[in-house]
């Protein structure tokens, strides 16, 4: 039987492969130039670094990120947030906000809204300002993938262990999280979403997460019987369990990305951020 391919070799089939490198005009290659600056009244020469070393370790960020292909195009600035929807722009501008008060501001990101709104955008978007502006290292992972490379980490034949997945998880910089609660819940899931979430709020890490489930807690009746239940939409409580989205609200701030926010009533630039998702 064929080993399975680590969850590495699957992936590497979608990073570019880094073109031949030309030698840097402006360095001849090595790192740095000359450039004449003032010293004591007189003008003097100083090797500075060259533009290409901030550029080459920029792009080795970007791979690092594992960015999927169909999400490589997306920046903060290609994002369309004109036209009838206002949240879209303000959901745009917290974007570019978070970017500049990174890492003063250490908060994470939930960016909650229906399909198609572009939260995953927004979130590649911010990652990759966040790689070219504060060479943060990132990491971009959509959350049904990263369950599935934790599941065939426990097939024998893979030499990938659980830890192997979630080590990178754990440590990067800045997690973007895609998709949050998209999986079917069960303990497991519950049990490596708290673990994730956990640790990251521990190490005190930043982490980016979108989500199609509504957040809105008054939607859940802690009463409610599993009929009444079965009657409304699913909630990001019912997907990831209620103690880790209350713990989403301590580490990320929340963001709505709508399409429709005609139905929405914000009472003030952040500070309506909890208000009714309807
Ligand atoms: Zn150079």
């Amino acid at each position: 039987m064929m080993s399975m391919s680590s969850p590495d070799t699957t992936r590497q089939d979608e990073s570019t492969t880094p073109a031949t490198p030309k030698v840097c005009p402006e360095c001849g290659g090595s790192g740095w130039h000359m450039v004449m600056v003032e010293h004591r009244g007189r003008q003097v020469e100083q090797a500075t670094r060259c533009e290409c070393i901030r550029r080459q370790q920029g792009s080795r960020l970007l791979e690092a990120a594992r960015v999927p292909r169909r999400y490589r195009h997306c920046e903060l600035s290609n994002f369309e947030h004109e036209g009838p929807f206002r949240s879209l722009a303000r959901a745009h501008f917290a974007a570019m906000r978070f970017v500049e008060e990174y890492p003063l501001q250490d908060d994470g990101l939930l960016l909650v809204g229906s399909i198609g709104t572009g939260k995953t955008h927004l979130a590649v978007g911010i990652l990759k300002e966040l790689i070219a502006q504060k060479s943060a290292h990132c990491l971009f992972y959509d959350y049904r993938e990263l369950l599935k490379e934790i599941q065939n980490s426990y097939n024998d034949s893979v030499k990938v262990t659980e830890m192997d997945v979630l080590r990178p998880v754990f440590d990067a910089e800045v997690l973007v999280l895609d998709e949050l609660g998209a999986a079917k819940p069960s303990e497991w899931v519950w049990d490596i979403v708290s673990h994730i979430l956990n640790t990251r709020y521990n190490d005190k890490r930043t982490t980016i997460i979108t989500t199609n489930y509504s957040d809105d807690p008054s939607l859940m009746n802690k009463e409610e019987t599993p009929a009444r239940r079965a009657t409304r939409d699913e909630t990001l409580g019912d997907r990831i369990g209620d103690r880790m989205r209350s713990r989403l609200h301590e580490m990320c701030r929340v963001v709505r990305v709508e399409g429709e926010d005609f139905r929405m009533k914000f009472k003030s630039a952040g500070k309506g951020e909890r208000t009714p998702f309807s």
